[in-house]
């Protein structure tokens, strides 16, 4: 059978587990120099040990425990702050006065007037209303770009109200004896300190990882999806009013050759650049490698597809400062009940190699 710690012992593991995370934050902190969300965290939870080693220290003393709950929501401020430094978004506002103030008047009025217990509800309905403001920005907050981590930092937090909602039943049914009524946030907070700091480290990582994915599915060179891009994307647009586009562009090699390397890139940029700026939502753009590139556009059938094709064609004209060029296209739709982008892709293939052999710069389906 599982005994009940005292309150003592569970604020001490909430004072080790919070300075583990400090230290956690600042080596971070010191391995990424620049990334100054990690100090808003240390800061936070080395507040949180302070506090904690507080009201060990002196006990419900009217004045030192009004300053240490507004310390409390300094600590959750910061939390804050951290998660809009991660996201770019300006770290501090008006309003988060009251997150430090409400805890810090809700204890020091009753408390200068006599009245503990009600200093005590007074301070916990404060710290309710922390949680409630902070918990639901980290989750929803408009914007916030972070996902995953910053979420579960948010569900963390709104996970401390039950525990203060007890709390303050206890003390306004009982007047009672301060460290039962400390015993069930305290205990909440050994699983959602963990939570909440797990989800705040996991968030640099998860960036990291977006980061990467976004880089492996597009083109270095021209910012088109890659093959890879077109594999993680192509699924989501298939179906029967899907239509692909292949392209690619005439005698390019003898572009190479006679301007140079650079101008045959500034070509495949320009090719890339303009597609992309004339689809729209859904639809992709992909070179496959070299000069051929694939649009898919999810929404057309084979008559706006081909004026689509002859559109681009024509824009690429005489663009200035490039050599003159033109690209050959081929056009198919993606039959009913098919369900890869693969068979349209080889009759655009198709088509794309009768253009090149009816005298290229053309669209054929
Ligand atoms: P066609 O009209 O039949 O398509 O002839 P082409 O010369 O365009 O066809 P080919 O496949 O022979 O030439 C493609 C060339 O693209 C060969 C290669 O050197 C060049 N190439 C491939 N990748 C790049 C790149 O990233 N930059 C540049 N500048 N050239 C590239
Ligand atoms: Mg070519």
């Amino acid at each position: 059978m599982l005994s009940i710690p005292d309150v003592p012992t569970l604020r001490l593991c909430s004072i080790l587990a919070s300075a583990a995370f400090v230290v956690v934050y600042l080596s971070l902190w010191r391995a990424r120099t620049g990334q100054s969300y990690l100090l808003d965290w240390a800061a936070s939870f080395a507040l949180y040990v302070v506090t904690l080693l507080g009201y060990a220290r002196f006990g419900y003393h009217p004045v030192i425990a009004g300053i240490l709950c507004g310390l409390l929501g300094l600590g959750n401020v910061l939390i804050l702050t951290g998660v809009y430094r991660f996201d770019g978004v300006k770290p501090f506002r008006p309003w988060m006065a009251l997150v430090i103030l409400l805890p810090c008047a809700g204890y020091l009025g009753p408390a200068l007037l006599g009245y503990p217990v009600a200093a005590q509800i007074g301070a916990t309905l404060g710290l309710v209303f922390d949680m409630l403001a902070v918990g639901t920005i980290l989750i929803g907050g408009r914007k916030l770009t972070s996902t995953g981590g910053r979420r579960i930092a948010g569900f963390a937090l709104l996970g401390y109200v039950p525990g203060y909602v007890v709390a303050i039943l206890i003390l306004a049914t009982d007047g009672a004896i301060p460290d039962v009524v400390g015993l069930v946030p305290m205990l909440s907070d050994q699983m959602l300190l963990a939570i909440l700091n797990l989800g705040l480290t996991a968030m640099p990582g998860e960036r990291a990882q977006s980061a990467l994915r976004r880089i492996a599915l597009r083109d270095a060179l021209t910012g088109a999806l890659n093959r890879a891009g077109l594999t993680a994307h192509g699924p989501t647009t298939v179906s029967a009013d899907t239509a692909v586009v292949a392209i690619d562009i005439d005698h390019f090699k003898a572009i190479n050759d006679r301007y140079g390397h650079a101008a045959g890139d500034a070509v495949l940029v320009h090719l890339a650049t303009v597609a992309m700026r004339r689809v729209s939502g859904r639809d992709l753009v992909v070179r496959l490698g070299g000069d051929e590139f694939v649009v898919v556009l999810a929404y057309a059938t084979r008559g706006t597809a081909l004026a689509f094709a002859d559109d681009l064609r024509r824009s690429f004209g005489t663009v200035p400062d490039l050599p003159a060029w033109t690209a050959s296209m081929g056009v198919a739709m993606v039959a009913s009940g098919e369900t890869s982008l693969l068979p349209a892709l080889a009759r655009a293939d198709r088509a794309l190699y009768d253009a090149k052999a009816s005298g290229r710069d053309r669209a054929a389906a």
